[in-house]
């Protein structure tokens, strides 16, 4: 996320968008062509001008004046028309062009590991999927057409005026030369100014959103002040940076005021003294201003021009930063299938893991062997690799030694469809979207039937409350199901996680975040979605170890004992000490 103003590689994130915009091409250059025609039609009016005064008006004469002002009536509704063409044929690629960018960015976000969505904050991704994706539309519809037109709107309308008396061409030329340089050094100055923004922007963007998400803890904790001054540091610096972006835009239309008022000055100046001599006509005069007039707005525009095209270089560059992140969890190249006959064996064959970038290993040598059909609890101290273990079952992310086994297979080689509907997770933190219960329950398994969630529910012992919802399943749930108790909502994550009739269950403790009355509700119906299935649960809870068939300790990044609860609790000292922990916890939670 570095400031780089280097034309080269600015210029190269713009290039890449060269897939998107080539099938399009002919909208936008036919666009263009209107456009251009559109100007040509502006520059071509006043040499009928000239015509007109040099002609029936010098010589008093008004006979083929109908013409020419026909003439004129004519180039009017030719350029309104092709101005209107223009903004019908560029809505279709800029628009389509922003909503492939941005499904291409969305999917892209689906497909990257969790690690990428743990090290990038989520304000920066929705400035970056909302307001840079606009701010390259803008440019795609207007500002990239534009450079190009009035560019040689300017080059036309420079040679129209060398044509109409050299003098004329050479003042505008002259005033508008070093116009394009000094506009060139602001717009270099200002893209570092639009990058920081853009950023800040972002980070602005991240604090609102934790609040929002994070409303009933900072208000809990007292914490409002604290993110409030955290906002307004942060609002403070993105309009310190927006200022300087104004300063120097300011110092922009100075000049590009300045510059051609002084050559219409000259063109009078210059004018006036050829009439009085005879060598210039009245008519080549009045032409000569009115076309330097007529190029005043491309020749004003530019710098605005290169600014917009500079946020569109730097939208684009973020766009790629993210879309240039790697996919490292893919389907493999020789997908194996499951075997049809398997009844959901889970295996951890010396797993070994380590955090990207992260100095030691998390996890060194993992063995477990979880029976088709059991129930294993994983325990272990806080920090000891429990919640990261259960995110390399359904490959959040992907072990860095050893092998995850299911029925035989290892899980890098299956598809990761056919392992996740094999392998199904509830997380600690239930979380579901605002959508309705039934699109909740079945959001991993697209083709259940209501029967399939109905019984889903019932396992999950959530059926009686769903139906006392006012619309039952077709219930909008707010987001994060805020509108639900805590039990509610793990029920439903249960009834998620076995509305496919997965081969094994991978759960983060479900009790752990409940006070004790809930716990008794999610307990009965985690009992029920165990039953008959191979799971693996982390238990923060020894209500949760209870219904084990057996238990295996984490430590040290090992497992260190694996046996029933009561074999443990008889003949393992650091099974009793953790166990009480966990216990003494429950006592704290439930006395709060
Ligand atoms: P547990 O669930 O047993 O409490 P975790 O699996 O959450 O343990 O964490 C195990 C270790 O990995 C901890 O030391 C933790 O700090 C570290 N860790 C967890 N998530 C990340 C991450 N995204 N990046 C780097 N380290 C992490």
């Amino acid at each position: 996320m570095s400031e780089d103003p280097r034309p080269g590689s600015r210029l190269a994130a713009l290039r890449r968008l060269g897939p998107y915009v080539r099938p399009l091409r002919w909208y936008l250059i036919g666009s263009g062509l209107a456009v251009l025609g559109s100007m040509a039609c502006g520059l071509t009016m006043p040499l009928v001008v000239k015509a007109i005064l040099d002609g029936p008006v010098a010589h008093r004469d008004t006979g083929g004046l109908g013409w020419m002002i026909g003439f004129i009536v004519v180039l009017g509704i030719a350029e309104a028309g092709l101005i209107w063409l223009r903004r019908r044929l560029v809505s279709e690629p800029s628009t389509r062009i922003e909503a492939n960018l941005r499904a291409d960015l969305y999917h892209h976000l689906q497909s990257l590991p969790v690690a990428f969505h743990d090290q990038w904050q989520s304000g920066q991704l929705l400035s970056r999927a909302v307001s840079d994706l606009s701010t390259l539309r803008r440019f795609i519809g207007f500002a990239a057409i534009f450079m190009v037109v009035n560019a040689l709107t300017i080059v036309m309308g420079i040679g129209v005026l060398f044509a109409l008396d050299p003098w004329l061409g050479l003042i505008t030329l002259l005033c508008a030369a070093p116009l394009i340089v000094i506009s060139t050094r602001y717009e270099l100055r200002f893209s570092v100014l639009s990058r920081r923004s853009q950023d800040q922007a972002g980070d602005l963007a991240t604090t609102v959103e934790e609040s929002v998400l994070g409303i009933r803890v900072l208000k809990a904790f007292g914490r409002g002040p604290d993110i409030a001054r955290r906002f307004g540091q942060q609002a403070r610096e993105l309009r310190t940076t927006e200022l300087a972006k104004y300063k120097v835009i300011a110092g922009l239309i100075g000049v590009i005021i300045f510059l051609p008022e002084l050559g219409i000055g000259l063109q009078l100046l210059v004018g006036t003294q050829g009439i009085a001599q005879g060598t210039m006509s009245i008519g080549t005069l009045v032409a000569g201003i009115t076309v330097a007039t007529y190029l005043r707005w491309p020749t004003d525009s530019i710098g605005w021009l290169l600014a917009e095209t500079n946020q569109a270089a730097t939208a684009c560059e973020r766009y790629w930063e993210v879309r240039d992140s790697p996919i490292t969890v893919t389907d493999p190249a020789d997908p194996v299938p499951l075997p049809a006959d398997g009844d959901g064996e889970l295996r951890l064959d010396g797993v070994r893991f380590a955090y990207p970038g992260a100095a030691g290993e998390v996890l060194s040598g993992v063995d477990l062997v979880v029976r088709p059909g059991e129930t294993v609890a994983l325990v272990g101290p806080t920090g000891s690799g429990k919640t990261t273990l259960t995110a390399l079952v359904p490959r959040l992310a992907d072990v860095t030694g050893g092998r995850v086994l299911v029925d035989g297979v290892d899980v890098r080689d299956l598809r990761l469809g056919d392992l996740r509907t094999a392998v199904a997770t509830a997380f600690e933190e239930p979380v579901l979207f605002s959508a309705s219960v039934r699109e909740n329950v079945a959001l991993g398994s697209p083709g259940v039937t209501d029967a399939d969630v109905r019984v889903a529910l019932r396992i999950a012992q959530a059926e009686e409350f769903v139906d006392r919802l006012p619309w039952g399943l077709d219930t909008r749930i707010g987001e994060e199901g805020l509108s639900l108790s805590g039990g509610q909502r793990q029920r439903l994550a249960l009834a998620r996680a076995v509305v496919g009739r997965p081969r094994v269950l991978v759960l983060d403790d479900p009790l752990s975040a409940l006070d004790v009355h809930t716990e008794a509700e999610v307990e009965r119906a985690l009992r029920e979605v165990l039953r008959g299935v191979t799971a693996l649960v982390v238990a923060h809870r020894s209500s949760t170890v209870r219904l084990a068939d057996r238990v295996a300790l984490l430590d040290g990044g090992r497992i260190t004992a694996v046996g029933t609860h009561s074999d443990l609790l008889a003949g393992n000292a650091d099974y009793r000490a953790l166990l009480s922990t966990l216990d003494d916890e429950r006592e704290r939670v439930g006395s709060a």
